[in-house]
């Protein structure tokens, strides 16, 4: 069929020409937002050239971040396959395991040892960047709210959580692979969507308070107002809670997350106005001194200017939360769903095909067709191409729901506290709206905030 040079490069070169096109992308992106200075027309009832002027360098900022972290993990790929670091890493794990007596037919102990080795080699290596993007771009722009101890606990607790989970996930996978006989794909298959289903169960209860403090909305006019909507379309609410992201930083986001009895709703407190943390908690010190440093900066920044309200107020919560529980009416949590499970399956079976195809192996530099390596090569790089284009077809989609979720809220009579909702985040999080239509088409999954608020109108 292919030689092995003629798989080894058609993945490199696709590497590089989604490179280059994503490059061109956000080369448009990037010229809109270094020329156009002054609010656009259209936007000046809604958005001040104060405001403007400082979403347009954040978004300058982040573009040429963008642009060199780009550069720097092409290169990194580029190299990582040219230089065969992928067998190199294989052996050396396989040296590692042999160091305490296993050989290498203990092919998970190697898969593992494998695993470890790059997870700690992209946590050490991404780290200059998130620290860079963390207390140096966010910082400079006001979002960051995180301290150097909590970033490094931080990024402790995610390497922690992620072997916790990937190691014995990877080792089923690949026992239930070795052992599946013809019809294995359907077995690991089934083993992911069952993985899927127990990674969203314990998600919220167990994972995601390891990171952020989550609680309960304290009793009063918010929680009443949102407890009469859920029930009002027959929203199953049994958890509603605020996480502490102002812990993280300044931009603002609710969600709604889970399955069947297990939903909750959950606001960030910094989209909440005038929101104060339930009182009467002990305080260690190091949250003290947190506290201490906080409103020392407040102090400094009062001196030059007023502090500025940000937030949501309740009706425009409420509206946001009607465009969130409209994907939940309108189904779409489990549209997604069924998609990507979809997703999975075909990619498993083709994998079934593929992975037999000793020259896909050897296009890597590998002699050997270890489990772990097949699935890497043939999902990552194989799959590329059906991946990017998924991806675009993903991301048109979601931009529907989205739409589709606005006019939910309109149905419900939210479109004037939605829109305004829509605006008051747009500019705490100080988002662009200038937007090229080719970059937005590749990258938005929401659309750009002039275009949903044209269609609100649109049938007004
Ligand atoms: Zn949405």
């Amino acid at each position: 069929m292919f030689s092995e040079q003629e798989i080894f490069y058609s993945v490199l070169a696709f590497l590089w020409v989604v490179y280059f096109w994503e490059s061109y992308l956000s080369s448009r992106q990037r010229y809109l937002a270094r020329t156009v200075e002054k609010v656009p027309k259209e936007l000046e009832s809604v958005l001040d050239q104060e405001t403007f002027t400082k979403a347009r360098l954040y978004s300058l900022d982040k573009s040429t971040y963008g642009f060199w972290s780009g550069i720097y993990h092409q290169i990194e790929s580029t190299l990582i396959l040219c230089l065969g670091a992928l067998p190199f890493v294989w052996k050396l794990s396989g040296r590692i395991i042999g160091q305490f007596g296993y050989n290498e037919d203990y092919e998970i102990l190697q898969s593992i040892t494998f695993i470890l080795i790059f997870m700690l080699y992209s946590t050490i290596t991404s780290l200059p960047w998130s620290l860079y993007e963390t207390f140096v771009l966010e910082e400079k722009h006001g979002f960051n709210k995180q301290t150097l101890p909590f970033f490094i606990k931080d990024t402790i607790k995610k390497l922690l959580v992620g072997m916790a989970l990937s190691l014995p996930i990877v080792s089923l996978l690949i026992y239930i692979i070795k052992i599946g006989g013809d019809y294995f794909f359907i077995y690991a298959w089934g083993f992911m969507l069952a993985v899927s289903l127990f990674i969203i169960t314990i998600y919220a209860d167990f994972i995601a308070p390891l990171f952020d403090k989550f609680t309960a909305l304290p009793d009063g006019d918010l929680r009443t107002k949102i407890e009469a909507l859920a029930a009002s379309i027959d929203f199953p609410l049994t958890k509603l809670y605020v996480v502490e992201g102002s812990k993280r930083s300044a931009h603002s986001n609710a969600y709604f997350y889970g399955f069947f009895k297990n939903k909750r709703i959950v606001l960030y407190d910094t989209l909440i106005e005038d929101y104060s943390p339930p009182k009467g908690e002990g305080k260690d010190e190091a949250k003290e001194e947190e506290v201490k440093e906080e409103v020392k900066e407040e102090e400094t920044k009062s001196e030059e200017e007023p502090k500025k309200k940000t937030g949501c107020n309740t009706a425009e919560i409420l509206a946001v939360l009607a465009h969130e529980l409209g994907h939940w009416k309108l189904n779409h949590v489990l549209k997604n769903f069924f998609i990507s499970q979809l997703n999975m399956f075909l990619c498993f079976m083709v994998f079934a095909f593929l992975s037999k195809e000793v020259v896909i192996y050897r296009a890597f530099g590998f002699d050997t067709q270890p489990t772990l390596i097949g699935l890497m090569i043939i999902f990552q790089f194989i799959f590329s191409p059906y991946h990017e284009v998924l991806g675009f077809i993903m991301i048109i989609w979601s931009r529907h729901c989205e739409f589709q979720a606005d006019f939910f809220a309109k149905s419900l009579k939210r479109t004037r506290e939605l829109k305004s909702a829509l605006v008051k985040l747009n500019k705490d999080n100080l988002g662009f709206p200038v937007t090229d239509w080719l970059y937005s088409m590749f990258n938005y999954s929401h659309p750009p905030l002039l275009e949903r608020l044209k269609a609100m109108d649109k049938t007004d």
